[in-house]
């Protein structure tokens, strides 16, 4: 009987027979997430029904010594659920009460199954909603949120989850149950919520996550925007920024982006626009209605050729229908394609559009583009032909060039989608041998065995015993710190 074999048993014992998956094709199911080209399938999968049972199933990998990693819905972009082929993959999907609604306190208290827009859903009636709005708010769980510090349209105004997150029960790397934050907007000492927001399932497994909840804004306009190229898109989100108008969300999709939406979804977006912006504004309704005339005459002076107010919620979600889809949507105009996610400041948007068509004209691949304007953060997505040899390599190539391009313009090599498996190569590129160091003691501090979510996030899998650089004098040895 292998190690995982005596797993299965003992967590099918003490659990339930129906909370295992190990028949070889169920496990198929889980052998990737949104990035669908790295797969391994899981040597063992456990659905806890609860925080206490994913407790147990911590604790038995920890006795065990079997590496797990957790997994909500299985929409991240940047393999951070990929299974480990000898590990255990702790699937939340069967953890989705919505255990309480508080709009007196404004928070919302629920388990990591539970799904954004779901949140959302339960706090409207109470007129509060959950601010962070991934395009995938539909499929994608709170603690995938958590995990991945996960941002969406309405982050340019709202801040990004971690802005959100008041609160985590969390079951440690060991497998103990503990409480990070709480309700009240802060506590005292080290900030270990902040530490475990975006870990990437690396220093534990939420199983409870209090949210804040924001009012619902009395007034909401949206505006689509027609340009004839990116450049003046850009210009246009720059002067609207500069202005100090700080929309809900300025979102951008260039001509492909938009040649794709338009094949999957009829949005109607104005012909022959090289650009489109969608600018959104919420609050006080005097104040949404002067701020809206500033937003279009600031459109117009930089070249918008038409604009569009939607005139009621359905032209409003239509204008919304046509970027939330763009990704899936670019599968009618490419058989494959990687979603690139990096960060530049805003003001170089136009410089890097130019950059990145350059890099793809020169490597014979299209990239469309299609991202949070308002935030600097890029998600080109690179179309390639798996079927025609070599183009995925040089589609590869250009998502990797366009990293670079984004660190050499002072920007980061993730926004919002995470490290995970595949980004993980590029960290040395960004931060210094000390500066990753730093990150894996934290890391090791919260998990010495090195079993939660391992060959995640750091380039090389280093181990908790090792010392990772010549130590500095005066500092303490990573021995002695655990
Ligand atoms: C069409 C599409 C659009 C998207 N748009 C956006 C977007 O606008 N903004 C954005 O930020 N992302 C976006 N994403 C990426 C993705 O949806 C987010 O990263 C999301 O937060 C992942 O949630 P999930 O439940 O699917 O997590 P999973 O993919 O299951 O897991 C993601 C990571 O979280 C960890 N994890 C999962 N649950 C827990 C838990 N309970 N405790 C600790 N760790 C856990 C996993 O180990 C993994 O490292 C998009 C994805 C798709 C497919």
């Amino acid at each position: 009987m292998t190690m995982l074999d005596a797993l299965a048993a003992r967590l099918g014992a003490e659990l339930g027979a129906d909370r295992i998956v190990n028949d070889r094709q169920q496990l198929r199911t889980y052998e990737c997430d949104g990035l669908a080209h790295y797969k391994v399938i899981p040597g063992l999968v456990v659905l806890p029904l609860d925080a206490d049972e994913c407790a147990r199933t911590v604790r038995a990998c920890v006795e065990a010594g079997v590496p797990f990693v957790a997994r909500g819905s299985g929409t991240g972009l940047s393999g951070g659920a990929l299974p480990h082929a000898e590990g255990v993959l702790i699937v939340t999907s069967k953890m989705r009460t919505i255990v309480e609604v508080a709009p007196g306190d404004e928070r919302a208290v629920v388990e990591p199954g539970v799904i954004n827009l779901h949140v959302t859903k339960a706090a409207t009636p109470h007129g509060y909603y959950y601010a962070p709005d991934p395009s995938s708010q539909q499929i994608c769980s709170i603690g995938g949120n958590v995990a991945e510090n996960s941002g969406g349209a309405h982050c340019l105004k709202y801040g990004f989850t971690t802005n959100h997150v008041t609160g985590a029960q969390v079951v440690t790397p060991d497998g103990e149950l503990v409480e990070l934050g709480g309700r009240a907007p802060d506590t005292p000492g080290y900030d270990l919520l902040g530490a475990f927001v975006g870990s990437e399932g690396t220093l534990g497994i939420a199983t409870r996550v209090t949210v804040r909840l924001t009012r619902l804004p009395e007034s909401v306009r949206t505006l689509l925007a027609a340009f004839a190229d990116t450049d003046q898109a850009g210009a246009a989100t720059s002067a609207i920024i500069a202005a100090g108008v700080v929309p809900a969300a300025v979102e951008m999709m260039d001509a492909l982006a938009i040649e794709a939406a338009e094949a999957a979804v009829a949005c109607g977006y104005p012909a022959g626009a090289g650009a489109v912006l969608i600018v959104e504004l919420d609050g006080p309704a005097a104040e949404v209605d002067t701020q809206f005339d500033q937003v279009t005459a600031l459109c117009e002076a930089n070249g918008a050729f038409e604009l569009r107010a939607a005139a009621d919620p359905a032209e409003r979600a239509l204008f919304w229908k046509g970027r939330k889809s763009a990704f899936a949507a670019v599968g009618r105009i490419s058989p494959d394609y990687i979603v690139q996610d990096g960060v530049i400041p805003r003001t170089a948007l136009p410089e890097m559009l130019h950059r990145i068509g350059e890099v793809a004209r020169a490597a014979g691949v299209r990239v469309a583009n299609v991202f949070h304007a308002g935030d600097g953060n890029l998600h080109p997505l690179v179309l390639f032909d798996d079927a025609v040899p070599g183009e995925a390599e040089r589609a590869e190539e250009v998502s990797g060039a366009i990293i670079d391009l984004c660190i050499a313009h002072g920007g980061s090599i993730t926004g919002e989608h995470g490290v995970g498996t595949d980004k993980a190569r590029f960290m040395p590129r960004m931060f210094t041998d000390d500066d990753l160091a730093a990150m894996h003691l934290l890391r090791c501090a919260f998990d010495p065995a090195g079993l939660a979510n391992p060959g995640k996030i750091f380039p090389t899998p280093r181990l908790c015993g090792e010392v990772p650089r010549r130590h500095k004098a005066g500092e303490p040895a990573a021995a002695e710190l655990f």
